[in-house]
């Protein structure tokens, strides 16, 4: 038997209620490899699914955890052998299949990653799906040409803008971060940002479809309004990568930043990466975010914290990211 944050639905009242259980190897789903799950994380995701409302929940009882790092167990696939250090994200785990808030996880071979030997468990949940997000918005930015100039982060203190902030630094941009928190300024300075942008002073809505050509590429996690005002700071031919919804999902803007400035908008989907970007973007991650300053961004936690940090996380509470130590 093992250890897993179970959510149940009651079918009468609608309301679902997360609670550690003890499961055993046959209540997991089918899959071709069981992973002893060593790390899992708190993603936006995960907030949303361990909520009163399940969220993105598709089926009952559920064990939320959109990734998981761990050993390989069990295999039956060629892949994979037992002993095997093995990463995952996406694919809907955690919201169709049961995810990583278990101490062990049956899922498809084809969903995981092998992990990159300068990475341990640890080290890669505290990158985690929010993480491995940022790396792909980078490499979407650089396949497009990032401009000379500041390079934009949006919801700089959360998972995405703290992992990306400190991938543009060490790459060697010089990286602006938007927070609302003034009071994170120092933590995302020591991720390597140079310049601090209040949130109040890019979030106002305007009139003017164009404002100053400021921004050489912009990782963007908040969407809504604040998107549509970068739109219309970028550089001629600079590039956004979308990623998130956090500050909401409508765009309050018009094609003039793409008709007059050539702006590109990039969205950046982590769930149904196919096998070879995910081996290429963990492989990347182990190159370029620097090992001490992810060592900053990480607090740990435990199963039994998960239903106080998915509120929090929803509330944009939550600095840097949330390592959840299943076995703790
Ligand atoms: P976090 O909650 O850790 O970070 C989001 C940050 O956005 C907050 O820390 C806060 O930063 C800022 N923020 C929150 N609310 C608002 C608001 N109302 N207006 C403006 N800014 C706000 O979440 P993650 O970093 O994990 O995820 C960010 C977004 O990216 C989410 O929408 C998530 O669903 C999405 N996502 C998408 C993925 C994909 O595949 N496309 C994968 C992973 C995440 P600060 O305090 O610094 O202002």
């Amino acid at each position: 038997m093992f250890n897993a944050l179970m959510v149940r639905k009651d079918e009468e009242t609608g309301k679902t209620n997360a609670a550690v259980e003890e499961i055993g190897l046959d209540d997991l789903p089918e899959g071709d490899v069981v992973v002893a799950v060593e790390y899992s994380t708190v993603n936006y995701k995960d907030g949303l699914c361990i909520g009163p409302g399940g969220g993105l929940v598709r089926n009952y009882p559920h064990v939320p955890g959109i990734d998981f790092a761990g050993t390989v167990e069990s295999s039956e696939s060629d892949r994979y052998k037992p002993g095997d250090k093995v990463v995952l994200t996406g694919w809907r785990v955690g919201e169709v299949h049961w995810g990583g808030y278990a101490q062990k996880a049956s899922v498809k071979a084809d969903w995981l990653v092998p992990l990159p030997s300068a990475l341990d468990t640890r080290q890669a949940m505290a990158v985690g799906t929010a993480g491995f997000t940022a790396m792909l918005a980078v490499m979407a930015l650089e396949d497009h040409g990032i401009k000379d100039g500041p390079v934009l982060v949006t919801g700089a203190a959360g998972g995405v803008g703290s992992v990306a902030t400190a991938i543009l630094a060490k790459l060697g941009h010089e990286v602006a971060a938007v927070t609302g928190r003034p009071e994170t300024s120092d933590y995302l300075a020591s991720l390597g940002a140079t310049q601090i942008v209040p949130r109040d002073d890019i979030n106002e809505t305007t009139k003017r479809p164009l404002e100053a050509e400021t921004w050489a590429g912009c990782v963007d996690a908040v969407g809504g309004n604040m998107l549509a005002r970068v739109l219309g700071q970028m550089k001629y031919g600079a590039s956004v990568s979308a990623v998130g919804l956090a500050g909401g999902a409508a765009l309050p803007t018009t094609v003039i930043p793409f008709l007059l400035r050539g702006v590109n908008l990039l969205g950046i989907d982590s769930v149904m990466q196919p096998y070879d970007n995910r081996v290429r973007a963990w492989e990347r991650i182990s190159t370029d975010l620097p090992m001490d300053k992810l060592e900053t961004m990480m607090q740990p936690a435990t199963l039994s914290d998960l239903p106080n940090l998915g509120a929090d996380i929803l509330k944009g509470q939550v600095k840097g990211r949330v390592v959840v130590d299943v076995n703790a």
